[in-house]
Formats: C-alpha cells, structure tokens, sequence
C-alpha cells in the first residue's frame, strides 16, 4: 500500500474548510489519521471524512504532533499565529489567508502555473494558497503570457459571497428572502445592503484609494507569474453565492490573436473554453460553481491599442479559488517532495 499522511484541516467548519474535506475525499487523496480543528465554539462538534465520525477539536499549538500536513482556512490571525507551532512540529502548512503570501521565504503556488515554487517549503514549513480572485485569473493567463508576453493588464471582478465565508452566505440569502416578504434587511457582514445590490468595496481601502483585495490581485499575480507585470484592479462583490467571474484586458508584447487565445486556452491544464458567443455560450457562475475548472470566454480583440485582447474568466472561488488549489499542492508535495 502507498504511503499515507496525516491530515490537519484547521477550519474545519468554515466554508473553505469543509470543501477541502469534501476535495480530500473525492480526489482521494492518501489520508492517514485526519483531525479537525476550528475554535473553542465548535469543539464536540462531529463532522464525517468518508462517512467515519470525525469529532472537532480545539485548535490550539499541542494540535500539531505527528500531522505531515496542515490546511489553515481560519483567517489570518489564526494563520499567523499557528502555522509557525505546526512547522515546528513537522508539518509543511499550505494557507489559504493571506498571512504568509508575499513573505519572499513562502511559496505562492498555483499547480497549473508555477508548481516548481513548491520545491521552496522548506524555508518556513509553509506554502501560501493566493487569493480567489489571483488563482483563476493565472490559470487562465499564464500559456497567453508564455506565447505573448503580458505587459499589462487591467482587470474588474464581480466576487460572490461565498469569497467571505459562511455568514455572508446566509446573510444574501436572508436578505433575499425578507425582501421578497417586504421586510427591511439587516446588515451585519457587509457594510451595506449585498442583496440587489453591488459593492465596489472588497476588504478595507488603503491610502491609494484601492482596496486590500485589489492589492492582493497586483502583488499576487507578480508573484506567481515571476514578472513585472503592469496590474490595475477594481473588487466588486455581487449577490451571487458561487463562483467569482472577472473581465480581464491584457496588452501584450506580441500580437495575440482571437484564434490563437482559443487555440491555446483549449489546451491549457485547469482551463474550460467556453466561448461560442452565436450560440449564447459565455462562462457564468452557476455553471463554475461545483467543478474545479476555470471557464474563459467572450474573447474578443481590444480594438482601442494594438495589442490588446478581452477576455471572460469565472471559476469556483470556493474550490479552484480556495480548497482545491490547496488539495492540488498537498498532492505535489506528497507526489515528489515529501518522504
Ligand atoms: P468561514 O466560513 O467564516 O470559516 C472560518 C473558519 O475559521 C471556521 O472553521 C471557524 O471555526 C474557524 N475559526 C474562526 N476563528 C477561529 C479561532 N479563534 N480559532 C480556531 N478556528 C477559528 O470562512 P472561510 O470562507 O472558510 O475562510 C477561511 C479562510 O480562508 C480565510 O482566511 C479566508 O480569507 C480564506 N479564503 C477564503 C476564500 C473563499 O472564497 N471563501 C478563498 C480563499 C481564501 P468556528 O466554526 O468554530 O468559528
């Protein structure tokens, strides 16, 4: 029998957490003892992995001895704090807060676009997982860029709830459903009304004007792709529940025409063309949300430069943007790197 790991899911109740329980099952990955952690609140709680009752425990810096691997979901602070106490118990940690990602001694991986970063873990016993919004949108550029060369690019998201966690979730859909009964909504997890309603404001604004989260989608991208890419962002969240889509522009170096996108995309790993704009087929997010790929369509050339192309890209934030991303560098680092 092949070598089996011991499996760590910090975040266990989360929105995150739980899909990366369900990717650890379905992708079967070789799971040894799994515990589950998440705060004192859920402590008791009992959870399943492959139909066995797993009880959730504490997450404390004792939750670590003899895990091979840790999946942080739990929020940065929690992060910071713990993913330290893990390597040193001899977990490698693969995060998916932003805690660790531009720390230079942390991988950022996406396995479709830079997997050799990986070979890095051992700096800190942590690899980072990006942002949703960074992951399907490199997927999606990285075999335009290895063709012809981005130089710039220019990028508006439209960011579903489930990006936030499980009480944005509800809180869309009881802010749905109490204004179809006529009742004034209650606002707790956005600072506005999400429902029937965008917000151009994902995380908090920094000085420049920008947010967080369009920061994170300059730095990131960077950051994976290995370039000096020219990157302006603009974060907006949609009472949508599953899936973040994205109108991407990309100038580039050389001429990169419609059919040539098309041709490579269709061959690219992790990506779906959908892309028949005649027959009214185009991504969209209730046809991301459940599966891993990240669907590019509505290809067209940016007429107003020479170089310049338009593109549609959505994924599942929830797997490909979080859970699966995670499950894919785990099976990496298993595949080739640990012992
Ligand atoms: P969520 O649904 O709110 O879940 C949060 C999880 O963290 C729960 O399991 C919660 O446990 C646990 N937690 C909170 N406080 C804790 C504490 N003091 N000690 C231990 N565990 C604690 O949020 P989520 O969407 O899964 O996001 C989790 C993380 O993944 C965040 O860092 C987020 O930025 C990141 N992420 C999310 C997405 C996405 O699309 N949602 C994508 C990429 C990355 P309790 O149930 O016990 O409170």
């Amino acid at each position: 029998m092949s070598k089996q790991w011991n499996i760590a899911v910090v975040g266990a109740t989360g929105a995150v957490g739980s899909q990366m329980i369900e990717c650890l099952e379905e992708r079967d990955f070789p799971v040894g003892k799994i515990s589950y952690l998440a705060s004192a609140r859920s402590a008791g709680q009992v959870l399943e992995f492959k139909g066995k009752p797993v009880v959730v425990e504490e997450l404390t810096r004792n939750s670590f001895e003899g895990v091979d691997i840790a999946l942080f979901s739990a929020g940065g602070d929690r992060s910071r704090e713990f993913c330290p106490a893990a390597a040193a118990a001899g977990a490698v940690c693969i995060d998916n807060s932003s805690a660790w990602r531009m720390d230079p001694d942390v991988p950022l991986v996406v396995p479709e676009v830079n997997p050799q970063a990986i070979a890095g873990y051992g700096k800190k016993g942590i690899i980072a997982n990006p942002n949703c919004s960074t992951i399907q949108m490199v997927v999606a550029l990285k075999p335009l860029h290895d063709y012809a060369t981005i130089r710039r690019i220019v990028v508006s998201t439209y960011q579903a709830v489930s990006g936030t966690g499980s009480k944005a979730i509800a809180e869309l859909d009881r802010q749905v459903k109490g204004l179809l009964q006529g009742k004034s909504p209650d606002v707790s997890v956005y600072p506005h009304q999400i429902a029937f309603n965008c917000l151009p404001q994902i995380d908090s604004f920094e000085e420049s004007g920008y947010t967080k989260e369009e920061m994170k989608m300059v730095n990131e991208t960077r950051k994976i792709m290995a370039a000096d890419i020219r990157i302006t962002a603009t974060a907006v969240r949609v009472p949508v529940f599953y899936g973040h889509s994205e109108s991407v522009n990309i100038e580039t170096e050389k001429k990169l025409t419609v059919a040539k996108a098309r041709e490579l995309l269709k061959k690219a790993p992790g990506v779906k063309l959908v892309d028949d704009p005649a027959k009214g087929r185009y991504p969209m997010p209730m046809d991301a949300a459940g599966q891993d790929l990240t669907l590019v369509g509505r290809i067209r050339e940016d007429e107003s430069i020479e170089n310049g192309l338009n593109l549609w890209v959505v994924a599942d934030n929830i797997r490909k943007g979080a859970a699966t991303n995670a499950v894919q560098i785990a099976e990496i680092l298993v595949g080739k790197y640990l012992k």
